[in-house]
């Protein structure tokens, strides 16, 4: 009996959330109805915009404080076939007049950098210098969601969810009135979009998972729409703002002038290449090798951590990447050194690729070591055990009281800082003269001689003086104004190597560019 009223109960509730659409849904879709009638989106089947502009490196700040370092976009072309949930972008970056500070792979760039980036459905990949297809399987959500932030396809992607709302919003102060769409797609992604009272989209505001951020946000302003023919209308200005948060003003990602939009263009459908739809999930590999009497690299993937040994804990150098990668070096720490706190995690600068897995080690009760300048950003932003929806992680799974007693801790230094138990020492050193961060530290332990940095190479042994780059020699600088006995170098990328290689590698690169150096010793 009781099971029958259940069932009768459910039946009626389905009943009526059939029969009543709610007066907001019931608003959005006249609203997109007209907005698909101003710009034609539902008769957009593929769409290929080319221009040019710029676009930023994120998470590669000179300071947390700074805007993302930017380059030309010396063209750009975004080509999208909604059916088939692929698009295809193409750029060449150059670093025109735009200043070389900050980071990225391969920033500041010399002469062109050139990249693809494709998705089709569930297969995402990019092409290497060869032209060969390189799978990125686990970027295709996302990406396969940022078509429905296009133009077109936030019209169609709205119109697709039953529930998709509308509400009214004044914008204070400028007398405009703006109606605003909310709709849910591949379910869970959440993006907001601004009409105008032509129905035209101004505005989307969404968020992506990122390790760093948690629920990114991201922003985009669609401007100077214009007809593209048979009744379609296209916006030929795009500017994107990606990792805006509460301590700064707004973080230029990209800024898109199109000179050319075709709608429906032929083959805009893509063929996902056998190499993609066969390739293995990545997976998280951790190395581990004896460097010296209680150090170990933890190799194995494109960032290095180090687990040091002290008395009565462990600490770690270094907890790049992600969730992922953090927990997989935290576990080989506890391996390696067992049955001793990990107490403390060293940070070496606050590029989002070296301190994407400082959360994980946050959440294991790790105090965190890193440069007066991250303060703000590492404990108002990027530490908050607020949740995560798109991408939950430990710290936001398993999160401690922000009263206290909070295990995790921040610890922060301007010119140096030291752990030590007489014995064993890790000291962090403030690079000075450094154009890549400007909270940039060099990892130091006194009784193995042992250096490690993040970004600054060394060179390969022999390699040409004129090809050692200012990085290296922003190393060598700081090692003999620190007067640092160093005997190997162990960088969060690439492999150990010794400091005689270094000194004849990079010392002539640094004697010549003594004389013309702005910064001089
Ligand atoms: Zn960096």
């Amino acid at each position: 009996m009781r099971n029958v009223l259940v069932t009768l109960v459910a039946v009626s509730a389905l009943v009526l959330g059939l029969a009543v659409v709610p007066a907001a849904a019931q608003n959005a879709r006249a609203l997109l109805q007209a907005a698909d009638n101003a710009v034609g989106a539902s008769k957009v089947n593929s769409i290929q915009y080319t221009g040019t502009g710029r676009i930023s490196y994120l998470g590669q700040n000179f300071t947390t404080a700074d805007d993302w370092p930017r380059v030309d976009l010396k063209s750009w072309s975004q080509t999208i076939d909604y059916g088939n949930k692929s698009a295809k972008e193409e750029m060449v970056r150059v670093q025109g007049n735009n200043p070389p500070r900050g980071g990225g792979a391969g920033f500041p760039i010399t002469g062109e950098q050139r990249s693809t980036t494709l998705v089709s459905g569930n297969y995402a990949w990019t092409l290497n210098a060869q032209g060969q297809p390189q799978a990125q399987n686990d970027q295709a959500e996302v990406r396969q969601f940022m078509i429905s932030v296009t133009p077109h396809g936030f019209i169609k992607a709205a119109m697709a969810d039953p529930n998709a709302t509308v509400t009214d919003r004044e914008f204070i102060g400028t007398g405009r009135n703006l109606r605003v769409v909310g709709f849910t797609t591949m379910g869970k992604y959440r993006s907001t979009g601004e009409f105008n009272d032509q129905n035209m989209l101004e505005r989307v505001v969404t968020w992506i998972p990122n390790p760093v951020m948690g629920d990114m946000q991201v922003e985009i302003r669609y401007t100077d729409w214009k007809d593209v023919g048979n009744g379609i209308k296209a916006p030929f200005h795009i500017h994107m703002h990606q990792g805006d948060h509460p301590l700064v003003r707004g973080m230029n990602f990209m800024d898109v002038q199109a000179s050319e939009v075709k709608a429906n263009v032929e083959s805009a459908s893509l063929t996902v290449p056998d190499a993609v739809r066969s390739a293995a999930a990545p997976r998280v590999n951790v190395q581990s090798t004896k460097l010296a009497d209680g150090v170990w690299l933890l190799a194995g993937g494109s960032h290095n951590s180090i687990a040091v040994e002290f008395k009565d804990f462990a600490a770690i150098i270094e907890a790049p990447l992600d969730d992922a990668r953090s927990n997989a070096v935290i576990a080989e720490t506890k391996r390696l050194i067992p049955g001793k706190q990990i107490r403390y995690v060293v940070n070496t600068h606050h590029h989002w690729d070296h301190s994407g897995g400082l959360r994980a080690a946050y959440a294991e009760g790790a105090t965190i070591i890193t440069n007066e300048l991250n303060k703000d950003f590492y404990e108002r932003v990027v530490l908050v055990p607020q949740p995560r929806s798109l991408s939950p992680d430990r710290l936001s799974q398993f999160p401690f009281a922000t009263t206290g007693p909070g295990p995790g801790k921040l610890e922060t230094y301007r010119e140096r800082h030291a752990i030590s138990d007489g014995d064993q020492s890790i000291i962090s050193y403030h690079v000075d003269g450094f154009n890549h961060a400007g909270d940039m530290a060099i990892v130091y332990l006194p009784k193995s001689k042992i250096l490690i940095n993040a970004d600054m190479g060394p060179p390969a042994a022999g390699t040409p003086v004129a090809n050692v780059s200012p990085n290296s020699v922003a190393l060598y600088n700081n090692i003999k104004r620190l007067k640092l006995d160093v005997s190997q170098h162990v960088p969060i990328h690439g492999n150990p190597s010794s400091n005689t290689d270094f000194e004849s590698t990079v010392g002539p690169a640094a004697a010549r560019a003594r004389p013309a150096g702005p910064e001089g010793q």
